[in-house]
């Protein structure tokens, strides 16, 4: 039976479409959005996490454009919003936005921050 892959959320590797967690990147749900705060699934276009609350659409650090929280690329300017998880053993990209490592649960700090730092750079 072919199996269909689709682009994970989160890293762009193409998985299985029935994946829960991506194997590539152990985001899980790499299919869906979810809140950068609790984690939980939230769809584009959704104004406010139903979960806690926060609202979904942040300011872009690098262009102060409003864009949607779930989406890697800024809406606005197109430009890549993740930024390396601290943890040096699990280095998976987060949300800049992001309150914890969709991976391993460490807390990502000053995203903002380091994403102004990256600028100019690959
Ligand atoms: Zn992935
Ligand atoms: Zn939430
Ligand atoms: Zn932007
Ligand atoms: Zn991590």
């Amino acid at each position: 039976m072919a199996t269909y892959k689709q682009p994970c959320n989160q890293c762009g590797e193409l998985i299985d479409r029935d994946s829960r967690v991506c194997p590539k990147c152990a985001t899980k749900n790499p299919y869906g959005f979810s809140c950068p705060k609790c984690l939980r699934t939230i769809a584009r276009g959704d104004l406010a996490c139903a979960g806690c609350g926060k609202t979904l659409t942040v300011a872009c650090p690098l262009c102060n454009g409003q864009t949607f929280v779930g989406s890697s690329r800024c809406d606005a300017c197109g430009r890549s919003l993740m930024v390396m998880c601290e943890n040096k053993k699990c280095g998976v990209p987060q949300y800049f936005d992001n309150t914890k490592c969709t991976a391993c649960g460490k807390a990502v700090k000053d995203g903002g921050k380091k994403l102004m730092k990256g600028k100019g750079s690959a």
